[in-house]
């Protein structure tokens, strides 16, 4: 199983929006991180066929076009369901639209719903759930079918720490054998499950690795020291500063820089800071 983009293009005015992007992915997650603006929702939208590229191709184990798309679940940014319908309604509802057919419809949805940790909730009305009980819906409507390929944009806005959690939780649980890609620009959704990360910015990729991968690069870049104000206020015009942190009356600050501040000591790097090394701000 193999998803291969291929030096794709896309231009709006005189904006490249993607520039020559080019990716093989094989199973497993893979988290497409990057500032707003770094093209994540025109690679999203090229990759589902919501947008034709300028140039440059897509193809999926040899299939490309439609064949391709029949292999792909998609959770838009952004969805909102009908708030009428219960979640099992939605689901059998999605089933037509996608002219999924099984013997067992009823059982089937339900199978579905029970894999997103919404089967107890099968019979309530949209317009009742939380904003995370919707997110796992739109994951379920994504899986209809077992995709091989599922692909989520910025998943997770919107919700709580906690639903968060759960999101990743029932995400990991259904990455087995298939290719996973969650575009966002928020650290945390990928950082305790995605196997590789593809930092981009400018419609490129600027780094590609393992989390371990990443972070090695910045052994002996990340410091951290407990200071004044001032000093705070100086390290973030001199230096890359991920993190500062307020403690009684000093602040506890975080640095990446090549040479050691003054009273700092040496901290392991974080995916938060690789993203600070690249990005500057997110
Ligand atoms: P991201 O999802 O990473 O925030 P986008 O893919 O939305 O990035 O945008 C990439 C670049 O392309 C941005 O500079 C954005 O302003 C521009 N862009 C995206 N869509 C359009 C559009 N429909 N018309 C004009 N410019 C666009």
């Amino acid at each position: 199983m193999e998803l291969s983009i291929s030096n794709l293009t896309k231009s709006y005015r005189h904006k490249k929006a993607l520039d020559g992007f080019s990716l093989t992915l094989g199973e497993g997650v893979y988290g497409i991180l990057g500032p707003n603006g770094a093209g994540k929702s025109t690679l999203i939208n090229s990759l589902t066929g919501i947008i034709k590229p300028d140039s440059g191709s897509i193809s999926f184990s040899g299939k490309s076009g439609g064949d391709y798309l029949s292999h792909l679940g998609f959770l838009p940014q952004n969805q909102d369901f009908y708030h009428n319908f219960t979640a099992r309604e939605l689901i059998l509802y999605m089933m037509k639209l996608k002219d999924f057919k099984c013997p067992d419809p009823k059982g089937y949805a339900d199978e579905i719903l029970k894999k997103v940790n919404l089967y107890d909730d099968r019979n309530k009305k949209i317009g009742a759930h939380s904003g995370g009980m919707k997110q796992r819906l739109g994951i379920a409507q994504a899986i209809i079918g077992e995709p091989e390929v599922l692909i989520f944009d910025e998943p997770t806005a919107g919700l709580d720490p906690k639903e968060r959690i759960r999101f990743r939780n029932v995400i990991s649980s259904l990455a087995n054998d298939k290719i996973v890609i969650l575009a966002t620009h928020i650290v945390t959704d990928i950082a305790f499950i995605a196997k590789t990360v593809v930092l981009m910015d400018k419609g490129k990729i600027i780094r590609t690795g393992t989390q371990g991968e990443l972070c090695a690069e910045l052994y002996d870049k990340v410091w951290e020291l407990d200071t004044d104000y001032d000093t705070v206020m100086r390290l973030m015009k001199e230096s890359r500063v991920s993190n500062v942190l307020g403690i009684d009356d000093y602040y506890r600050v975080r640095v990446i820089d090549d040479s050691r501040p003054d009273d700092a000591v040496n901290v392991q790097p974080n995916l938060e800071d690789v993203c600070i090394f690249h990005f500057g701000e997110m």
